[in-house]
Order: C-alpha cells, then sequence, then structure tokens
C-alpha cells in the first residue's frame, strides 16, 4: 500500500493512495463510515507506532471499502487534496548515509574518499517538504545548490542492537528524497550539517510504500532528471552498504524510533560531479525516480 499524508478540508490526513494513483482513501473517513468512529492518530508516524497490526487493520478497511458500496463517496480525486511530505514534520533528524555508492564518493573526491565505515550526517526537520512543493533557491546564502536522489528507509518498530538479520523487519516502508545540498556551504564549515539543511532542502515522497511490496531494497533502480536530462542513473545493488547493514550499525548505540527516516546515499551523477559543474538554477525541475515507489517532482524558485 502507499501511505500518503494530504491535506484536505484544510486538515492534513493519513490516506492510502489507490491502485491507479488516481484517488485517495482516507483512513479515518473510511472507519467513520464502517464504525462510526475515527480511531486513527492523525498523522502518519502515530499511525506507524501502532506496529504491524496497523498495516493489517488498513488492509481490513480497504478491503470493507471495496465491498461496502461507499466506494464513490470515500475515495477522493488526488486534484481536490494538497499533497504533504507523507511524514512532514518528522521528530528527529533524518539521518543521511554519506557516499554509499563508490562512483559518487570517487566524483566528489577520489577513490580514498569510498569508505570504510558508514559515514553518517543529518539534516533539521526543517527541510522537510512534500511533493511538488517549491526548494527555494537561497540565493543569498549558497551559489552551488545540488540535488542528491536517495532512497529513505522508514523506520517502523523501536529498536536498539539490531542484527543484520533482523534488520529489515524494522522497516515500515520506503519513500523518496531529494537531498539538496548547498556545496559551498558543505565544504566552508566542513560538518556538512548547515550544507545539508537549508529550508526546502528535503523534499520527500510522493508516498511511503509499506515494506510488503518491495522484498530487496538493495536492488532498485533510481533515477534523476534535471529538466528531463538524465543526470542520475543507477541502482540500489551500488550501496557499499546495504540497508540491513545501516540499519545495525546506526542502531548498535542508538535507539531507532518509528518514522525515524534514513536517506540511504545518492549514485554518481550530481551536478558538483560534472566539469564544469551542472549546480541547480532558478526554475529548475528535479525528477527522482525509483523503482516500485514512484517519482518526487519539485522545482527550484525563481
Ligand atoms: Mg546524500
Amino acid at each position: 500500500m502507499r501511505f500518503v499524508t494530504a491535506e484536505h478540508n484544510q486538515k492534513a490526513r493519513v490516506g492510502i493512495l489507490d491502485t491507479e494513483g488516481k484517488k485517495i482513501l482516507f483512513i479515518n473517513d473510511a472507519e467513520k463510515a464502517r464504525s462510526e468512529k475515527e480511531i486513527y492518530p492523525s498523522s502518519l508516524v502515530e499511525c506507524i507506532a501502532l506496529g504491524d497490526p496497523f498495516i493489517e487493520q488498513v488492509n481490513d478497511l480497504v478491503d470493507w471499502v471495496q465491498t461496502s458500496g461507499n466506494m464513490d463517496s470515500l475515495y477522493i480525486p488526488i486534484e481536490e487534496v494538497k499533497w504533504l511530505a507523507p511524514i512532514p514534520k518528522p521528530s528527529k533528524n533524518i539521518f543521511c548515509v554519506g557516499k554509499n555508492y563508490a562512483e559518487h564518493a570517487i566524483e566528489m573526491g577520489s577513490p580514498e574518499d569510498i569508505p570504510e565505515h558508514i559515514m553518517v550526517f543529518t539534516k533539521a526537520p526543517t527541510t522537510v517538504i512534500g511533493p511538488n512543493e517549491t526548494i527555494l533557491n537561497h540565493h543569498l546564502v549558497t551559489s552551488q545548490l545540488d540535488y542528491e536522489g536517495e532512497l529513505a528507509v522508514v523506520i517502523g518498530k523501536k529498536g536498539k542492537e539490531i542484527k543484520r538479520e533482523e534488520a529489515l523487519d524494522y522497516v515500515f516502508g520506503y519513500t523518496i528524497i531529494n537531498d539538496v545540498t548547498a556545496r559551498d556551504l558543505q565544504a566552508r564549515h566542513k560538518q556538512f550539517f548547515i550544507g545539508k539543511s537549508l529550508d526546502t532542502t528535503c523534499p520527500m515522497g510522493p508516498w511511503i510504500i509499506d515494506k510488503s511490496e518491495i522484498i530487496n531494497p538493495n536492488r532498485l533502480n533510481i533515477e534523476t532528471k534535471v529538466n528531463g536530462e538524465v543526470r542520475q542513473s543507477s541502482n540500489t545493488e551500488k550501496f557499499i552498504f546495504p540497508v540491513e547493514e545501516i540499519i545495525s550499525v546506526l542502531s548498535a548505540g542508538m535507539t531507532l524510533e518509528p518514522g525515524d527516516i534514513i536517506a540511504t546515499g545518492t549514485p554518481a551523477g550530481v551536478g558538483k560531479g560534472f566539469k564544469p559543474p551542472k549546480f541547480l538554477q532558478p526554475g529548475d525541475q528535479v525528477e527522482i525516480t525509483i523503482e516500485k515507489i514512484g517519482t518526487l517532482t519539485n522545482k527550484i524558485q525563481y
């Protein structure tokens, strides 16, 4: 299932996208039609924290709607909603793995930059925006805004010292992130945080697909286009550190919680890797497509 957060009647709500991608079923509307109760929390993070029973309950609810004769009134056309990031306000910073594809590590420096251990930085929660929202150009603080298409893992279950073999049990699902980066700030301040945390520099979405639909997250095509031109084209099988290892290493001494988001790194082909560099310009459109998930599209502010 594809879990979305969208605004309808001025309220952010949790819903399921239909198989054609044209309509959204808001789960509390459906539950109200079935039982006259709104039993689900209003945010997707709180729903995710309900654990595996949540997905089973929603599956059951969707089945009920499809046989109840209420489909037309409960499924809302996507044109009538405002899309938000599936997790519009993460409760903590987004974890980001750096240099997780060898060719990207090389384009950013040299073969010596291929990491031996997982490299992790974070992005502030205030960076998050939804699909089709505008990425601010930040022209007063940077002239080197760059894109990074990435698979993001959403944690579904609290855990610490998670073993590699059990790591995927702790995943709720997957989404797409654009780890937009101000390269000049990233270099000037040594630590990545400022260059990675400008407002609006973490487009996310358009939805979270639950893990039952992606058996192996380490084998997915990933592609980024800027104004229709393919810049990044790779597959997550090129990860230096697969998803299981990332979860295991992060959780070795740190508790992971439902709704935590881990961006898994970007393949080769970022703007900085070209000679001369191809940084993002006002009005540019960035589209990131990941196999089995979908496409995340955003434009840079004029
Ligand atoms: Mg990145």
